[in-house]
């Protein structure tokens, strides 16, 4: 393991005030930088203080995109330590998107040692407010100064911390989705399964038509038949169906999400009979208008379960369980955020204290 660097800011930044932390505005006072070099390989592992990263106009990632991300989350517990939630499915997610956007892997025990350093020099900023956490976000460029396509020879890993609020400051409310007909967020042999910034792009246009129709999220089709359910805005999306769980299976162009996968353990653990498999809208609006829908919900790290209360698509609404949250949403929400805050024993080993 190359030795980690450490240089402290001279100067450490005000706390943000713990009901006004939102999403993604606060960073805090360092970060970790590793750069890549063709021939050397990953190297320079070192925590400075968070600031400016000066690249050229022609940096590859600014006009290609090659780039990818990682979305996680530390948790004080109530006897003030701090925990993370399956770190290392992270790490090999990372490497995943890093294989398909013809990034070099990054050395897995190394990357979560590094990131468990940055974040126990910040621990005063994991946050202890109800629902509250540290967000951190790693993510890799291309830095080559150059504008030719094929993959960059040159690469930057940086992590970068952000305290976020609770996403549910107003209790948790059922959300209002949209099928989304005309674009589609990823396609088999695409990106679809990889956090990538270019999926992120692709999906904004939507989102914004969504909103204006009066919803809160767009639910994806699949883009080859345009039929099969895929996602829900950036999260992984379940139902239970007349008793069965049923979610998309990961045939390419659906995120492996890491909260998706805590949610099939728990139900199979609770005696659920879980089916990955391909599920169309028409199915899954003719079991919501059958009564047979009984509840929906989406799944991520930002928001670990998001129930879904309403959807629409085309000339067809349906109010799924009286547009509240369902018991089953609801246990999963509090079994999953009891282990993650620690105020339940976490029998599955999830948790990694830092
Ligand atoms: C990150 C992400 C998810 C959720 O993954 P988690 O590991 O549960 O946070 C789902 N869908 C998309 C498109 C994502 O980018």
């Amino acid at each position: 393991m190359q030795a980690l660097t450490i240089t402290r800011a001279e100067t450490l930044k005000p706390k943000p005030e713990a009901d006004k932390l939102g999403f993604g505005k606060h960073f805090t006072d360092h970060m970790f930088l590793m750069n890549y070099t063709l021939g050397q390989g990953w190297h320079d592992p070192r925590i400075v203080p968070y600031g400016l990263i000066s690249l050229e106009p022609c940096a590859m990632v600014f006009h290609y995109a090659q780039e990818v991300f990682e979305g996680m989350k530390a948790y004080r517990t109530a006897d003030g330590s701090i925990q993370l939630f399956r770190p290392m499915d992270n790490v090999r997610r990372l490497n995943d998107s890093c294989d398909r956007l013809c990034i070099p892997r990054v050395p897995e025990a190394e990357t979560l040692e590094y990131l468990k350093e940055l974040v126990r020099l910040e621990a005063d900023w994991v946050p202890n407010g109800e629902g509250t956490s540290l967000y951190i976000r790693p993510f890799i460029i291309a830095t080559d100064a150059s504008l030719g396509v094929h993959s960059s020879h040159t690469y930057l890993f940086a992590i970068i911390l952000s305290p976020v609020g609770s996403y549910y400051p107003e209790g948790i409310n059922p959300v209002k989705i949209y099928v989304e007909d005309d674009d589609v967020r990823a396609v088999k042999g695409g990106t679809g399964y990889t956090k990538c910034g270019g999926n992120y792009a692709a999906s904004i246009r939507a989102g914004e038509r969504a909103e204006e129709a009066g919803y809160t999220q767009v639910l994806w089709l699949d883009g080859v038949h345009r039929k099969y359910i895929e996602e829900v805005g950036s999260m992984n999306v379940l139902f239970k169906i007349d008793g069965k769980i049923v979610t998309p299976a990961l045939t390419g162009s659906v995120l492996p999400g890491i909260t998706r996968r805590s949610c099939l353990d728990l139900l199979r653990d609770w005696g659920y009979t879980v089916e990955e498999r391909l599920l169309s809208a028409e199915e899954l609006f003719q079991a919501a208008e059958t009564g047979k829908l009984e509840e929906a919900w989406g799944s991520g790290t930002a928001a670990v379960i998001s129930p879904i209360g309403e959807m629409g698509w085309g000339k067809h609404h349906v109010t799924i369980n009286g547009g509240k949250i369902g018991d089953l949403t609801h246990k999963l929400y509090e079994t999953l955020t009891d282990i993650q805050w620690g105020r339940e024993p976490d029998p599955y080993g999830w948790t990694v204290k830092l």
